[in-house]
């Protein structure tokens, strides 16, 4: 996928396209303005650049990657899921959530925005939206970028915190992920902090390896899901290829450096992993990694045979991972409603065309 919209370049390389195109150095500090500060949309807006600059600009490069189809808003708690359609008509979603609904503090404008890395994905977990249609591509540098720029574009505000946990796996796209996150953290692009970032990685163990030699103090979530191979194994293939044996030494290689916590994601799934026995497996790694747990239970997947426990079922799991010592919070999908789910809003569009081309 050719990339030629500037959202994707790091303050380096637009020095390095602005020496290209003949300019002087200080040419790069005009446009990244024009970029982030002036959000301009259009290079003619570029009134200070010189006129052969902007032709060449204009005739070559791109400054949006992505337009916004559709945003579904969640009828309770403020979560507002959009679908992105990229260049090529692939589309991709990202939900927005209010930091009262986040975080369950008073009403305030931040937002967390969850953004997706992927097209589809290719690791396959049975239970998700997102594994089921594969892996189309990844996104690109500016197309990761795009998610932020259009939700600060409909909520009106800056973007606070950001999650890695839309449709994909980014662990696995770490050739247009680090640019992006450089980009994200530069003070005179986007400027959000890395403990204000959140990757979220099903066990990529060489992907971990690589964001943990980047070096920035960012936040890890772990989708675990299972705490034992047998049921990793089950419902998510990449444990097939990184086990826990393997998987976990690598999460202790990064606690090691690490300033924050990891969070581990364990969906609720009944018959599956919600059993009482799988506490204290989930227990023993949580205490091993010193991690915290989040609790999810499992967001109904059409076509998908898994069922959500009872509500008490998953106050109980709750409560004795609780009593084991963990730190633990359990989350009710907010966005219910709107399918909030990774992956399941792009789904439904896709059934859709699906259904219009019979
Ligand atoms: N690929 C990465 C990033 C996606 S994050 C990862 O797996 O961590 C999306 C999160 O939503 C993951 O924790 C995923 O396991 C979870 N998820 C997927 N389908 C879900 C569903 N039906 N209900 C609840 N959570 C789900
Ligand atoms: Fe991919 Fe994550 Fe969904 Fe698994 S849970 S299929 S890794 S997006």
């Amino acid at each position: 996928m050719e990339d030629n919209c500037l959202l994707g370049y790091t303050p380096d390389k637009l020095q390095q396209l602005v020496c290209e195109l003949g300019q002087k150095p200080f040419r790069a500090k005009q446009l990244q303005e024009w970029i982030w500060k002036h959000r301009a949309t259009d290079f003619e807006q570029m009134t200070n650049l010189p006129p052969a600059l902007r032709e060449q600009l204009v005739a070559h490069y791109t400054l949006r990657p992505l337009q916004v189809v559709e945003v579904s808003a969640s009828s309770t708690g403020g979560t507002r899921k959009f679908l992105s359609r990229m260049r090529d008509g692939h589309l991709v979603e990202s939900v927005i959530i209010p930091a009262a609904v986040g975080q369950g503090g008073a009403h305030s404008d931040r937002i967390t925005l969850c953004v997706s890395s992927q097209v589809g994905c290719a690791f396959g977990c049975k239970f998700c939206a997102s594994g089921l249609l594969g892996l189309t591509r990844n996104l690109t540098t500016a197309e990761i970028i795009g998610q932020i720029l259009a939700a600060e574009e409909i909520s009106g505000t800056r973007v606070d915190n950001l999650v890695f946990m839309g449709m994909g796996e980014p662990l696995a796209n770490m050739d247009n992920l680090l640019p992006a996150l450089t980009i994200i953290m530069d003070e005179h692009s986007l400027n959000i902090g890395a403990r204000h970032i959140t990757i979220s990685t099903s066990g990529n163990v060489p992907g971990l390896k690589r964001l943990a030699a980047f070096g920035r103090p960012l936040r890890l979530a772990v989708s675990l899901h299972g705490a034992c191979d047998e049921v990793r194994n089950q419902i998510m293939p990449v444990n097939k290829k990184w086990p826990l044996g393997e998987l976990i030494p690598a999460l202790q290689e990064w606690t090691r450096t690490s300033k924050h916590k990891i969070t581990l994601e364990y969906i609720l799934i009944q018959d599956v992993n919600a059993m009482l026995p799988e506490v204290d497996k989930l227990a023993r790694i949580a205490h091993l990694l010193n991690a915290k747990v989040n609790l999810i239970p499992y967001n109904t997947v059409e076509g998908l045979p898994w069922v959500r426990p009872t509500e008490a079922a998953c106050r109980f799991f709750c409560k004795t991972l609780i009593a084991k010592g963990v730190p633990v919070t359990m989350r009710y999908e907010k966005g219910h409603d709107i399918n909030a789910a990774c992956g399941q809003l792009r789904l439904r569009r896709e059934e859709q065309n699906a259904q219009q081309k019979h």
